[in-house]
């Protein structure tokens, strides 16, 4: 099975090797919060709808699959408690019905059960019945913190997939691909301060999210102008037409900063001196009253007239 979307736990990928035609039909799948649970069953899920071939699965660019990505394939249902709470004995009769219904699109029916360490004796009861004689094209995924928490009946008819930390490599190498806008210092960061547990180490980037967007903006900017590829300056002034005026104002300065570092090494001094004049103009327009379409457009006019 395709699991590249997890990162770490080899253990559970060898566990996983060269299933694909051979997937339990009910799994537990634990883990603290944070730590991977609903990206690991949501790739499963996805594996037992998609109509690639066996070993491809899931491809990712089937319909089933794009639908399972986006949250809305017929035969993939998450069931979760309401307001929090935990899921109830009435939700998993509704689910066993629904069960007993076959597939809509694909081969298989999957359920996914959100918090499932924290349904009641009854509720697992109820879930056990399905477990012991479901359809045989169903699938459950028992999503659990702590997996021992469910009943040893319900233990012993799922196979556990218990989610371990990651190492800092690993979150680092995950984390530059999952956020290629930031500083290889602040992915190294959240990636020794997450504790292995790598939906803590995307809270503490995402945080930051909108300063380093308009962060980024201003350093390929200031590059472009520095260079002398009209392409790439218009693409970078491009970026400018998507802020917000106090964005634009923010971003004209920082890349009036980023100029001033450049300038001791460059090839082109001439030209970012040029750049900063400029700059310095626009913002003052921008703080007046052009808005940041024009302010891209005087921009890349400005600099193509001089070379
Ligand atoms: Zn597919």
């Amino acid at each position: 099975m395709e699991l590249t979307a997890l990162a770490g736990n080899a253990q559970i990928k060898a566990q996983l090797a060269h299933r694909e035609g051979d997937l339990a039909h009910a799994y537990i799948v634990a883990g603290p919060a944070g730590s991977g649970r609903h990206t690991l069953a949501a790739q499963m899920a996805a594996a037992l709808v998609c109509s690639a071939q066996p070993q491809l699965r899931p491809c990712g660019r089937c319909s089933h699959c794009r639908k399972a990505a986006g949250g809305i394939h017929p035969d993939i249902t998450v069931i979760a408690g309401s307001g929090g709470k935990p899921i109830t004995v009435d939700q998993v009769r509704a689910l066993r019905t629904d069960a007993y219904v076959r597939p809509n699109e694909a081969e298989r029916k999957v359920y996914l059960l959100e918090r499932a360490d924290r349904m009641n004796a009854s509720a697992q009861n109820a879930m056990l019945k399905l477990l012991e004689d479901g359809p045989a094209y169903a699938v459950f995924f028992l999503l659990a913190e702590n997996g021992s928490a469910l009943l040893p009946t319900v233990r012993s008819r799922c196979e556990t997939l218990e989610l371990a930390p990651v190492s800092p490599a690993q979150a680092e190498e995950w984390l530059a691909k999952a956020f290629p806008g930031r500083t290889a210092e602040k992915i190294r960061r959240a990636a020794l301060e997450c504790q292995g547990i790598l939906g803590r180490a995307a809270a503490l980037l995402e945080g930051g999210q909108e300063e380093d967007g308009l962060e980024e903006t201003a350093r390929s900017l200031s590059a472009a102008l520095e260079g002398e590829d009209e392409l790439a300056l218009f693409e970078a002034t491009q970026a400018l037409d998507k802020l917000s005026r106090e964005e634009l104002t923010a971003v004209l300065d920082r890349t009036l900063i980023q100029i001033g570092a450049r300038l001791p090494g460059s090839q082109r001094p001439r030209r970012l001196l040029a750049a900063a004049e400029l700059l310095r103009r626009l913002r003052d327009g921008a703080d007046l009253n052009a808005n940041p379409g024009q302010v891209a457009g005087w921009l890349c006019a400005g600099m193509f007239l001089r070379s």
